[in-house]
C-alpha cells in the first residue's frame, strides 16, 4: 500500500504523533494509501519552515528567476504527466479523459502565472507639492508572506495549482492542505517541487481533515499571513472566521447550484452537448456544473427527451475501461448523500427522465461510491433539490415563458458561481448575461476558460477573484512610496 507523508522543509516526513490515515479507493472502497496525519506541531514546523524560507535565498530571487523556476516545475510536470494522471485517477477514479486535461491544468496553471507576474505595471504619480518641487509616488508590490492554501477533492491538482503557482510567482511560501480525499498529486507536486530546484521550504504539504484536525490547526495558526480556500460554503463560513483572528485576507471559492438557460432559438445540439458536459462530467463533481437547466418552452420537451438519450448513452464504468465516461462518485459517504437527494427528489413528487438510482457493478466494483446519471422534471423552483448543491451526475429541467421570468428564477438562490446562456440572439445574450447573478456567465459554451480572467463566486459561492492579474491582487501587497523631490 502507498505510504503518503508530509512534506515539510523538503523532506517527506511521518506525522510526529504517528496518527495516519486510510485513503480509500471510490471504485471499490478499499484501501489504496496509507497517509501520515499532521498533529498541530507539523502544522507549526511547516508554517515554521515556509518563514524562514521566506526570509532566505527565496525572497531575494529576481522575478525572472523565480518566473523561471515555476517554468522549470510545468516542464517537469508535463515530463511526469502520466505519474499525475495516473494518481489523480487513483484518488478519484474519474475516467482519464477527465484527469489527462485537468493534469495539463496543473502545468498551465505555474506557466500561465510566470508570465502573469513578469508583465503586470506597477502605478505611479507624479503629485503636486505646495513649494513646487512635487513628489513622485509609485507602489511596489510584496509578497504576504506565508500562505495556507486548502484545497477540495474535485479536481485535486487543478485546484491546488491554481493557487500554488500565483503564491509562488509572487515570492509567498505555501503550507498546502489537499483534501484527505486525494492526497496523491500534493505529494507527487513535492517531488517536482525538488528536482526543479525549489529551495525548502517554499512549498509545504501538511495531510489531514479539517475540523479539530490539520486543516483547522493550519488556518488558525497566527503565522499564516493570508488564506485561500476552495470547498464548501460551510467550510469558508468557518475559515473566514479562523481568518478574522489576526484580521487575515482571505480568498474563498465555494458552492454553486448553477443555472443553465436554453431559449428556443439556442442551436440544440450545442445546447445539449454543453448541457451534457455541464452536468455529468467528473460524475457532476465540478463546481461550475450545471444542476438547474431552464429550457424555453416550445423547446422543452424536445430538448428533455435529446437530452435524456445523450445521458443514457454515457459508459459508467472505471478508469481501466477507455469507454467509460462517468467514474464514482468521489466516497461511499458522498454516495449516500447523493443518493439522498435523488430520494427526496421522488418523494417530491418529480418525473425521474433517467436514472435516479445505482447502477449494477461487476465483482468488487459492486463495493464502489457508483450513482446512474439522473434528470428529474416536474419539481417546484424552491424543493430542495433545486435549491441545494447536490454535487452528483444530476439535473432538473424546467421550462420557462419569458427572458424577465427566467432571470427572475436562475437568480432565485443563494449562490451564484457560473450560468450557461444558449441562444443565437446577440443581444439577448449580452442582457442576459448581464442580469445573471455569477461570478461567470458563458454564451453558448461551458467551462471555456482564459486563465487571465477574473474567475470566483458572487454571494454564498465566494469571495474575491483569482486568475490573471487578480491573483496578484491577493497574493500580493501594495506598498506606496512617495518621494520628495
Ligand atoms: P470541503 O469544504 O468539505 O473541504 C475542502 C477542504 O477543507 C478539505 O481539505 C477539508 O479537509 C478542509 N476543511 C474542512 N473543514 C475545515 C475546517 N473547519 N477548517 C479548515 N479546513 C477544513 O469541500 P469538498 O467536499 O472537498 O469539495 C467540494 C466543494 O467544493 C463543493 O461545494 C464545490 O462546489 C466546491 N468547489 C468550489 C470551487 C470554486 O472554484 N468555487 C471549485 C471546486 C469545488
Amino acid at each position: 500500500m502507498l505510504d503518503i507523508r508530509n512534506f515539510i522543509d523538503g523532506q517527506f516526513v511521518p506525522g510526529s504523533d504517528g496518527k495516519a490515515f486510510d485513503k480509500r479507493s471510490p471504485l471499490n472502497d478499499k484501501a489504496i494509501a496509507r497517509v501520515s496525519e499532521a498533529s498541530r506541531a507539523d502544522v507549526d514546523r511547516a508554517v515554521t519552515a515556509a518563514r524562514a524560507a521566506l526570509e532566505g535565498p527565496w525572497r531575494k530571487l529576481p522575478v525572472g528567476d523565480r518566473a523561471g523556476l515555476l517554468l522549470k516545475v510545468a516542464g517537469e510536470m508535463t515530463r511526469r504527466h502520466a505519474d499525475f494522471v495516473d494518481a489523480e485517477v487513483a484518488d478519484t477514479g474519474m475516467p482519464r479523459v477527465v484527469a489527462n486535461p485537468m493534469c495539463a491544468r496543473g502545468a498551465a496553471n505555474f506557466k500561465t502565472f510566470a508570465e502573469v507576474v513578469k508583465t503586470v505595471p506597477t502605478e505611479f504619480f507624479e503629485t503636486p507639492t505646495p513649494d513646487g518641487r512635487g513628489a513622485l509616488n509609485y507602489a511596489i508590490r510584496r509578497p504576504v508572506g506565508v500562505v495556507g492554501v486548502v484545497c477540495p477533492w474535485n479536481a485535486p491538482l487543478l485546484l491546488m495549482t491554481w493557487k500554488v503557482g500565483p503564491a509562488l510567482a509572487c515570492g509567498n511560501a505555501v503550507v498546502v492542505k489537499p483534501s484527505e480525499e486525494t492526497p496523491q498529486t500534493a505529494a507527487l507536486l513535492a517531488e517536482v517541487m525538488n528536482a526543479a530546484g525549489v529551495p525548502k521550504g517554499v512549498y509545504n504539504v501538511v495531510n489531514g481533515f479539517g475540523p479539530n484536525s490539520t486543516g483547522e490547526f493550519l488556518t488558525t495558526h497566527p503565522k499564516v499571513d493570508a488564506i485561500t480556500f476552495t470547498g464548501e460554503t460551510r467550510t469558508g463560513e468557518a475559515i473566514m472566521k479562523a481568518a478574522a483572528v489576526g484580521a487575515r485576507p482571505v480568498s474563498l471559492e465555494m458552492g454553486g447550484k448553477n443555472a443553465a438557460i436554453v431559449f428556443a432559438d439556442a442551436d440544440l445540439e450545442a445546447a445539449i452537448e454543453g448541457t451534457m458536459r455541464s452536468a455529468f462530467s467528473n460524475t457532476g463533481q465540478v463546481c461550475l456544473g450545471t444542476e438547474r437547466v431552464y429550457v424555453e418552452r416550445p423547446l422543452f420537451e424536445k430538448f428533455v427527451a435529446t437530452l435524456k438519450a445523450a445521458a443514457e448513452k454515457l459508459r459508467v464504468g472505471p478508469p481501466s475501461d477507455p469507454a467509460s465516461r462517468i467514474g464514482p462518485l468521489i466516497s461511499r459517504e458522498h454516495q449516500r448523500k447523493v443518493l439522498s437527494y435523488y430520494a427526496k427528489a421522488v418523494e417530491a413528487g418529480a418525473t425521474v427522465v433517467t436514472g435516479g438510482g445505482v447502477p449494477e457493478m461487476p465483482g468488487d466494483l459492486a463495493g464502489g461510491a457508483w450513482v446512474q446519471p439522473t434528470i428529474w422534471t416536474g419539481l417546484p423552483d424552491d424543493s430542495a433539490v433545486c435549491t441545494e448543491e447536490i454535487f452528483g451526475p444530476c439535473c432538473h429541467v424546467f421550462p420557462f415563458d419569458a427572458e424577465a421570468e427566467v432571470i427572475e428564477r436562475a437568480n432565485a438562490t443563494d449562490y451564484g458561481l457560473s450560468a450557461a446562456v444558449w441562444t443565437r440572439d446577440l443581444a439577448r445574450a449580452h442582457r442576459v448575461a448581464a442580469e445573471i447573478e455569477a461570478g461567470i456567465v458563458w454564451v453558448n459554451s461551458w467551462f471555456l476558460r482564459d486563465l487571465r480572467t477574473a474567475f470566483g463566486g458572487s454571494k454564498h459561492s465566494g469571495i474575491g477573484r483569482e486568475g490573471g492579474v487578480h491573483s496578484l491582487e491577493f497574493y500580493t501587497e501594495l506598498k506606496n512610496v512617495c518621494v520628495k523631490l
